[in-house]
């Protein structure tokens, strides 16, 4: 059992949790037929999976409540109820979670990132130099997989990937087909921006109609069923790898 919802203090003291996975999404409109939630709910979904795989390996890896609040984009933030949580925040909710893993004898932490708008980089950075003895890693689980192969047009929001990974796991909180917004996408007037050899973040009110970004129609529980599977292989791999990771093997 790895899914801290259901654990109790028995249950804890009678495993060996080698490391602590951290889902973290965000509270934000999602087109018009997701949840709010979406990123909170997949990103704790794929980590029980992932978790669970690993346990019958032999690894145990606990799955902690998802931190549901991102950094979201100008326009974004427009929307009722979006909730942009700043850096320094997320840095300071991480430095409070890796301390008490910490004292309580864990010393590595997954951080299992949703949402897009969330780049955890900067501050693991930071906390690995404080915490040199603590290992951090951070993944976006969307791309541990390459989705190209699973679908037509991922996209990047709401789109066809989270809309069929929606449609396996919580299919009771899409609505229905015909409601689904295009996800068209307004592209900027200047190519470097369009190519991501320059970044700025975009305003989704500028480039969104329906607050999604990429074509969710060919969406289906059976190719969202088949992603899942093949990231939760790929992330319980990692688990079972980085349980045996310490500070001093973990170069060749
Ligand atoms: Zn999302």
């Amino acid at each position: 059992m790895t899914n801290i919802d259901a654990l109790s203090w028995s249950d804890v003291k009678s495993s060996q949790f080698r490391l602590a996975i951290l889902p973290w999404g965000a509270t934000e409109p999602h087109n018009l037929h997701l949840p709010y939630s979406t990123d909170n709910l997949l990103s704790r979904a794929v980590s029980l999976d992932a978790a669970a795989k690993a346990e019958v390996k032999g690894v145990q890896a606990v799955v902690l409540p998802a931190i549901p609040f991102g950094s979201q984009n100008p326009g974004q933030t427009d929307f009722p109820i979006c909730i942009h949580m700043r850096v320094e925040t997320q840095k300071a909710i991480l430095y409070d979670v890796v301390s008490s893993l910490k004292r309580g004898g864990i010393n590595k932490l997954l951080i299992m990132n949703g949402h897009g708008g969330n780049n955890f980089n900067g501050v693991v950075r930071d906390l690995a130099v404080e915490f040199p003895d603590f290992l951090i890693v951070t993944t976006d689980w969307y791309k541990v997989v390459d989705a190209r192969s699973f679908f037509t047009e991922p996209g990047d929001h709401a789109g066809e990937l989270e809309t069929s990974m929606m449609l396996h796991y919580y299919p009771e909180y899409v609505k229905p087909q015909e409601t689904y917004g295009s996800g068209a996408t307004r592209q900027f007037s200047i190519s470097g921006l369009n190519n991501r050899s320059f970044w700025l973040p975009r305003n989704w009110q500028r480039v969104s109609e329906d607050t999604g970004i990429g074509n969710p129609q060919h969406a289906s529980a059976e190719n969202g069923k088949l992603f899942a599977e093949a990231v939760s292989n790929v992330v319980a791999e990692f688990i079972c790898d980085f349980a045996n990771a310490t500070p001093d093997n973990l170069y060749r």
